[in-house]
């Protein structure tokens, strides 16, 4: 990625390269082809920013988008004209009217959210589209099994609803050889059975590489398209999208017996050299990769080399252990990798007790912003 000159007073820089996310699209649509593949942009994109994203995967060929509100929804209507958007936390708050009006289509997962689309859809004396969610298993969102089979029996409450889409989701597509994966592949063909037909949806970024039969028609990853990879020893096919710099401020001589941080939770017990690095947990460094004397937790890279924090992570600083680096490698000033080419987002993830996505989803707003725009030709 080409180097930016930093803006006066940057302590830090989140790139996003959105030709990196067009890529991963384009790398998944033709891995499931001929599925169809949607683009999941709630949370703001993961936190890489939904408007720019949406922009660049429309041109990149995506028709469908699935944000988890109607406010999110709103907030990419205008850069995703021609395209379907779907909104997974269906009609939450007296909605039903707001999403209506938008033109974006509600993911329904109760009879009570069916009934009060049916009332809106005879309100306005016009058809309205839906998507059906079943649960599967992962117990969270989604129609029962009793639902589905009242549901079956009972197809009028459906009037006025064109349902577009039958969906589940799965519970531990991360685990490849756990058996729910099959049992939950089981119970959505056997309620796509009792449901008025239309496409199927099952899969997210992990389930759709447990192989053909969890594609159905149109798979739903989000977390893939940014470049995570959240299955261990096992490669979906796509690259890092996001990288993560801060700067040393400074870097100081610790003696045995020093303590490092709030909490004096770290102790020296030989020489060290430290840096003191410009990010913290308000730019999106866990608290929880805080390290106290004889526990592991997160790291950073500086030229390349892997430092370790020590003591607690602060709101706007952490301390990281460079004794093992040549003195030339580390002054005030330093870049400093938080997540990129040595530390990838899903370890940086573990070192703080988490996974990537969380990691994504609270990037720092207090760095500065870059996007590396992708050339549609
Ligand atoms: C968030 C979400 C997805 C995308 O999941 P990833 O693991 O990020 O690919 C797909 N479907 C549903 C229902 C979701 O909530």
């Amino acid at each position: 990625m080409p180097a930016a000159t930093p803006a006066p007073g940057e302590t830090g820089r989140v790139t996003i390269d959105l030709g990196a996310i067009a890529r991963n699209w384009q790398a998944l649509a033709a891995h499931v082809a001929p599925a169809a593949c949607a683009a999941v942009v709630k949370a703001d994109a993961y936190g890489l920013g939904a408007k720019p994203v949406v922009r660049t995967l429309r041109a990149a060929g995506c028709e469908t988008f699935f944000v988890a509100t109607a406010r999110e929804a709103d907030d990419i209507l205008p850069v995703a004209e021609d395209t379907t958007i779907y909104v997974l936390n269906g009609l939450v708050s007296d909605s039903a009217s707001h999403i209506a009006e938008l033109g974006v289509v509600p993911v329904l997962s109760t009879l009570d959210d069916i009934r009060t689309w049916h009332d809106e859809a005879r309100a306005r004396n016009t058809r309205l589209r839906a998507v059906l969610h079943v649960d599967s298993g992962l117990n969270r969102l989604g129609l029962s099994p009793g639902d589905v089979a009242l549901l079956s029996d009972t197809l009028d409450r459906l009037a006025g609803i064109d349902v577009v889409l039958n969906m589940s989701h799965l519970a531990s597509a991360d685990t490849p050889e756990a058996p729910e994966n099959a049992a939950q592949l089981t119970a959505f063909r056997s309620a796509l059975l009792k449901l008025p037909p239309a496409p199927a949806s099952l899969a997210a970024s992990d389930g759709l590489m447990l192989g053909r039969d969890f594609h159905f028609d149109l798979v739903r990853p989000g977390y893939a398209l940014y470049g995570g990879q959240a299955v261990q020893g096992r490669h979906t096919p796509v690259e890092p999208t996001v990288t993560v710099t801060s700067k040393v401020l400074q870097v100081r001589a610790l003696k045995p017996g020093d303590t490092v941080g709030y909490g004096a939770s770290y102790c020296a017990a030989k020489p060290m050299r430290l840096a003191i690095v410009s990010a913290g947990y308000a730019d999106g460094v866990p608290r929880a990769a805080s390290a106290a004397t004889n526990e592991a937790g997160g790291a950073v890279a500086i030229n390349g080399i892997k430092a370790a924090i020590v003591g607690r992570v602060s709101m706007d600083l952490i301390a990281v252990d460079v004794t093992h680096m040549a003195q030339d490698d580390v002054a005030p000033g330093s870049d400093v990798e938080l997540i990129g080419p040595v530390m990838a987002l899903d370890d940086v993830g573990a070192g703080a007790g988490t996974i990537g996505y969380e990691i994504l989803t609270r990037l720092s707003r207090r760095f500065e912003c870059v996007y590396l725009d992708w050339d549609s030709d």
